[in-house]
């Protein structure tokens, strides 16, 4: 069986949460999309857990909102960095606690990877979603990368020191708001320097525009999909996806079906036909060598004949039967990311 390496999940939010311990993580649960019974049951083979701070006292995400015909959630406020780092700790805590079980083994280079995708653990990649727990001064990034951090999105959706995300809006375009700050393309200078990944996700198209201008990596947008099928604010457009091509860049698809559905609502009903969709759009603009998936594990309502990682095998069945050949789902599947992961790393 072909494994996945996936480009985003949420599991160390949700264990941050309580929702789910280590322990659960390694014998079966049914609080969330990711398990290792589950896992292997599907042919997850790792991927990039992120680091995400949720904005103290903030009520969970609309889904309600999410489900009309249009909508346009109010983003939460900003984060505090003292909290935002705190709670990253707590973050990396539950990453060393996975592996003390074995349910992962932490990589932080491509060949690492690569030898742990088989199994019998996840191959796990630390990200951090939205630089809040990093100063203007960039020093916590030396504590942070010694972590095992390789990858930072500057921004998730709400307004940070570094820059400007896109809200979740629908239909919207994501030329909303100005770019990167000082503050945030001297971040993404300085993770360039430290050969950290930057990802794309979540920024709007101005902060996009500036990581392309500074870095000299492949731009990577690591849970995103295709705006020209979805129009949401969070998907690539057209313009955007030639900018991430044009650096042998990479898209990992999101399975959240308010990004997979043409009309943004956020409910299970979405066949794979829509899925199929979007990663035939973003083929015809990225290639072959750049299209793979960020399932959003953990964080997205996701299609109901998915359910959760189990469900993987019923992607490689329906790709298989789209006419996707054994190589190119060996591409899709986990090739990419870690031919991307070898550029970006190891340059
Ligand atoms: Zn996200």
């Amino acid at each position: 069986m072909i494994p996945f390496f996936d480009g985003h999940n949420d599991l160390l939010l949700k264990m941050s949460l309580g929702r789910v311990t280590a322990e659960e993580v390694r014998d079966g649960h049914a609080n969330g999309h990711i398990d290792l019974p589950r896992a292997r049951s599907g042919g997850l083979g790792g991927g990039f857990f992120a680091l995400y701070v949720p904005t103290p006292g903030a009520t969970a995400m609309d889904i309600e909102a999410m489900r009309q015909d249009s909508y346009d959630l109010p983003l939460p406020a900003p984060v505090d960095q003292a909290h935002a780092l705190d709670r990253v700790r707590t973050g990396i805590g539950h990453f060393r606690r996975l592996a003390e079980l074995d349910i992962i083994t932490p990589c932080t280079t491509a060949a690492e990877v690569e030898a742990a995708l088989p199994g019998p653990t996840l191959a796990a990649v630390l990200h951090m979603e939205g630089a809040e727990a990093i100063g203007p001064d960039l020093s916590e990034l030396d504590e942070l990368q010694a972590a095992g951090l390789r990858s930072i999105g500057p921004v998730w959706s709400r307004p940070t020191i570094h820059g400007h995300g896109v809200p979740f809006r629908y239909p919207a375009t994501s030329d909303i708001g100005p770019g990167l700050t000082a503050a945030g393309k001297a971040l993404v200078r300085e993770c360039n320097r430290r050969r950290i990944m930057v990802d794309l996700s979540h920024l709007n198209m101005a902060g996009l525009r500036d990581v392309a201008e500074i870095s000299d990596a492949p731009l990577v947008a690591t849970h995103s999909n295709a705006h020209a099928i979805t129009p949401s604010a969070r998907c690539l457009t057209d313009e955007e996806l030639r900018l991430i091509a044009a650096t042998d860049g990479l898209v990992g698809i999101n399975f959240g079906t308010c990004f997979l559905r043409p009309d943004g609502k956020f409910i299970a009903d979405c066949p794979i036909e829509h899925l199929l969709r979007h990663l035939d759009h973003l083929l015809s603009i990225l290639g072959e060598d750049g299209v793979a998936f960020g399932s959003d594990f953990d964080g997205a309502v996701l299609p109901d004949w998915m359910g959760d990682c189990g469900g993987l095998f019923r992607l490689r069945e329906g790709l298989v039967r789209h006419g996707i050949d054994p190589p190119l789902l060996e591409k899709l599947a986990h090739r990419n990311w870690l031919r991307v992961m070898r550029a970006t790393w190891s340059a």
